[in-house]
């Protein structure tokens, strides 16, 4: 890590935050808050950038072009901040605007042929369109009608439960409870 800028460590925490955050969700079901992360990181970076300039290559060198692009990204910032929130709190405007923005980035950076390399926002974005079709499934499946305890029969929805535990309990009779997960 030596020689490089904070600039640059920034853009290596927005790569690599992605790739592991991506492998960590999909095990625990978890994309949509990784997702609502990397969004508040990219929205800060923007942010960061544009104050107090990006890393070598990521401004144009023209300086009326320069404030454009810093304008664009102080817009940006901020926009992908609250996106990410809405996001966190499971509403899927905000990961439909995630994803915009960083479309609508994505292709204002080909425009600009970008030197700081098409990987990390197309790793981003993609992060985006998966946290959408999350929330769209989580959206559409209908909530099944609860099971029963087979010890006491009160009703209980297996979704409710963490997915990581080992086993799930009644919450009225402490019996174990079977998940149905296979429906
Ligand atoms: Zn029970």
């Amino acid at each position: 890590m030596l020689g490089l800028g904070w600039q640059e460590l920034l853009i290596v925490l927005i790569l690599v935050t992605p790739i592991v955050g991506v492998i960590l969700a999909a095990k625990r079901g978890k994309i949509v808050s990784v997702a609502a992360g990397v969004g508040v990181l990219q929205g800060l970076a923007n942010i960061g950038f544009a104050l107090f300039g990006g890393p070598l290559g990521f401004l144009p060198q023209d300086q009326s072009e320069a404030a454009i692009v810093a304008a664009l990204m102080l817009v940006q910032g901020p926009a992908m901040i609250v996106s990410a929130v809405a996001t966190y709190r499971q509403k899927l405007w905000g990961a439909y605007l995630l994803v915009t923005i960083a479309v609508v980035a994505d292709l204002m950076l080909l425009v600009e042929r970008a030197k700081s390399g098409w990987l990390i926002p197309l790793l981003v974005t993609l992060l985006y369109v998966l946290a959408v079709r999350s929330l769209r499934r989580a959206r559409e499946a209908p909530k099944a009608p609860p099971l029963t305890c087979p010890e006491c029969s009160a009703p209980y929805h297996p979704v409710d439960y963490r997915s990581d535990l080992p086993a799930i309990y009644c919450s009225a009779c402490k019996a174990p409870l079977p998940r149905n997960e296979a429906v």
